[in-house]
């Protein structure tokens, strides 16, 4: 079966993540698509975060309607973990994405194919992400792209070792990043038609200026964000962030 991770913030959850994902499953015939809350992005940690388990519990109301969408804790942070060894290893390192992929992969069949779900604004920097050679080796990439990226860019962010050299990609520099994308140990699938103008920021930020989220968020994320009183205040840690 073909499988789908989507790791995100998710804070919040939006109609910009759904769309990918629905999009995705549909592109590459996925069976499942696993929405991983991360805990410590290692990329995000100087600004507050909303607490995990309000990213999760949106995360788990935005997926509720798709069957085959599956809020997933796999990054859950030590906290909401049993045992003291293995919140202690979480508590001394941040979470790695290859870490959450080869854990989801041993929960997997063999025959089983991971594709990671990814919009080109966090692909940008995927060659900085730990283990990034070992990351394209597990799974299948989807990337959601945007009109103004070409093939040759897309190709020229690749990890060194897997990158192609220069004078093999300059042709494609006006070539749309769209289709498949094959290379010695890279397979991507892109998406070049989403274009949704939606992101987390932007929905803190209308929060913050009381106003409606409505056109970015479920209705059932919206409800849960009001009842819990979240991002009422621009990128301040209030209590329910951190
Ligand atoms: P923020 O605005 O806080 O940076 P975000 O909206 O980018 O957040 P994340 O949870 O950081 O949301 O993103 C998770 C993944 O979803 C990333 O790979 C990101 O590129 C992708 N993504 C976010 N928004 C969109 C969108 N509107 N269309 C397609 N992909 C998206």
């Amino acid at each position: 079966m073909n499988i789908g991770i989507f790791g995100g913030t998710f804070d919040p959850i939006h109609k910009g993540h759904l769309a990918l994902a629905l999009r995705a499953r549909a592109q590459c015939k996925l069976s499942r698509v696993y929405f991983v809350p991360t805990n410590f992005p290692p990329h995000k940690t100087s600004q507050p975060v909303a607490a995990y388990c309000h990213r999760y519990a949106m995360t788990a109301l935005a997926t509720a309607g798709e069957k085959t969408f599956v809020p997933s804790q796999l990054e859950a942070p030590p906290s909401a973990l049993r045992t003291e060894s293995s919140a202690r290893g979480h508590i001394l390192r941040p979470n790695y994405t290859i870490d959450t992929v080869r854990k989801l992969k041993q929960e997997l069949n063999k025959s089983d194919r991971l594709f990671f779900l990814i919009g080109i604004d966090a692909f940008r920097d995927i060659a900085k992400w730990h283990e990034p050679d070992a990351l394209f080796q597990e799974c299948d990439f989807i990337v959601a792209s945007r009109p103004g990226y070409s093939l040759a860019y897309v190709a020229n962010v690749l990890p060194e070792k897997l990158r192609p050299r220069e004078e093999l990609t300059r042709p494609f520099a006006k070539e749309p990043a769209k289709g498949d994308l094959v290379l010695a140990g890279v397979s991507m699938h892109l998406i070049d038609d989403l274009n949704l103008h939606i992101s987390a920021t932007a929905i803190r930020l209308a929060l913050a200026g009381k106003r409606s989220i409505t056109r970015m968020v479920p209705e059932s994320v919206e409800e849960y964000i009001k009842k819990e009183g979240l991002y009422r205040e621009e990128g301040e840690a209030s209590p329910q962030r951190r």
